[in-house]
């Protein structure tokens, strides 16, 4: 049972008294439950950005002082990342990256070896942890329990079977589809008595959840971590790799400016990490942005936004279990889980359903499958059959479902306005 506190963190947001027109002509506060998808950037974000602009230069080459000053914060950032995820920065290094989705192709590219090397990923990941290994080894994927959680036997048994062959096992921290929380630590401690290592998607989970790479027992730390800053209050652009030094042993996936120290026509000495792994001129402003933006879920308190954005799913779940004609998805347990709620209105289709929240009642939710279309088809049971129809016949409507993601700035206000729109919804349709 989560608490319904009085903290009020709506002022840290920006846009949220935005007012946007409806259907009836009226115009009400725009309420986001999107934001798994992206998050509004905090105010102080914005306010950094703005501060720093006077400042800012071309980093790491110019000798002028905002160059030096520029690439000094550039670098000193890298530390601000590894505190926030209690990185070890002797063995591992925080790279800069445009998104989850880059990080985690760089990590393909640079772990593939042999085509008979193995990656254990699983049933429940964005297809951003799943498509870069297809064409560089052989994935498989962890099955799921009748809760759309991970079945971590199915997971020892494939690390068994395969003897030391699996060169990773890349798993979400959290679900974009459920919410549902995978415990990564002791899946790390799995992976590495196995001589594997472990990547961890941490897109969903970093701005909503206390996390932490290297805990107590050593065994159960996290090899790799991946995130992006447009689903933690700062703009798009820049996300992070947080690595083991020991793998970059090979040139870089990208070369070019910023990755040498030294070129003739026919040598080349790379340049130490991480600077050789981002090639051209650096997002200065986004790591700006991100460096702020952690600083300010430090400040509030990832424990205190947890509990928050639990107490808003669980009284939604309590509200949507008692309303008929509304199916939930996956484990409605309010236990490890972000804020994440899948559901449709019996008889109307998901992207029906998201419209008339939207034009009605000013509600931004997302519909479809949300980049995990294999985690969507087992959730909704659809058959072998039915996937093969789609696959011979393109133009037949995708499945999916309606979902509510909350952020900090969320309110209990904003969910029963929600209920009661569903609820006339449900009403209007009988
Ligand atoms: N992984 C998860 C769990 C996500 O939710 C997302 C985005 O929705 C991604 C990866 C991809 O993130 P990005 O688009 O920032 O690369």
């Amino acid at each position: 049972m989560y608490i319904q506190h009085n903290w009020n963190f709506r002022s840290l947001v920006c846009g949220v008294n935005t007012k946007i027109p409806i259907n009836s002509g009226e115009y009400v506060t725009a309420i986001n439950f999107d934001n798994a998808a992206t998050t509004p950037p905090f105010n102080y974000v914005l306010q950094e950005i703005v501060r720093f602009a006077p400042w800012y230069s071309s980093i790491h080459r110019g000798t002028g002082y905002k160059s030096q000053l520029s690439s000094s914060i550039y670098e000193a950032s890298r530390k601000v990342v590894a505190n926030f995820v209690n990185a070890n920065l002797s063995s591992s290094t925080v790279i800069y990256v445009k998104n989850t989705t880059e990080a985690i192709n760089k990590v393909a590219r640079h772990l593939a070896g042999s085509p008979d090397d193995v990656i254990i990923s699983s049933s429940m990941e964005h297809h951003s942890n799943d498509l870069p290994y297809r064409s560089k080894f052989k994935v498989e994927y962890i099955s799921l329990d009748n809760k759309g959680r991970l079945d971590i036997k199915d997971l020892s048994n494939r690390l068994s079977k395969h003897k030391g062959r699996v060169k990773l096992v890349a798993i979400t921290g959290a679900s974009n589809v459920t919410g549902l929380i995978n415990p990564v630590n002791s899946i790390a401690a799995l992976c590495h008595k196995h001589n594997s290592k472990i990547l961890v998607d941490g897109a969903q989970l970093i701005p909503h959840h206390p996390f932490d790479m290297s805990p107590k027992d050593p065994i159960e730390h996290i090899d790799f971590l991946v995130f992006s800053s447009h689903k933690m209050y700062a703009p798009f652009g820049i996300g992070v790799l947080v690595a083991p030094k020991e793998v970059f042993t090979n040139p870089s996936d990208q070369v070019g400016g910023g990755t040498v120290d030294l070129v003739t026509h026919d040598y080349v000495k790379w340049a130490e990490l991480p600077n050789r792994e981002e090639a051209g001129t650096p997002n200065l402003i986004g790591v700006v942005a991100l460096t702020s933006a952690i600083n300010m879920l430090s400040y509030v308190g990832l424990s205190k936004i947890s509990a928050h954005e639990l107490s808003l799913c669980e009284y939604a779940f309590n509200e949507l279990n008692r309303i008929d004609g509304i199916s939930l998805y996956g484990d409605t347990d309010i236990v490890d889980r972000v804020a994440i709620i899948p559901f449709n209105i019996d008889g109307i289709p998901h992207d029906i359903t998201a419209k008339i929240l939207s034009y009605e009642g000013g509600i931004a939710v997302r519909n479809g499958c949300f980049c995990a279309q294999p985690y969507i088809q087992k959730l909704l049971k659809i058959s072998e059959r039915d996937i093969e129809d789609r696959i011979k016949n393109p133009a037949l409507p995708h499945p999916g479902v309606v979902r509510l993601s909350f952020g900090l700035y969320n309110t209990h206000n904003e969910v029963a306005y929600l209920i009661k729109l569903l609820k006339k919804i449900i009403k209007n349709k009988n």
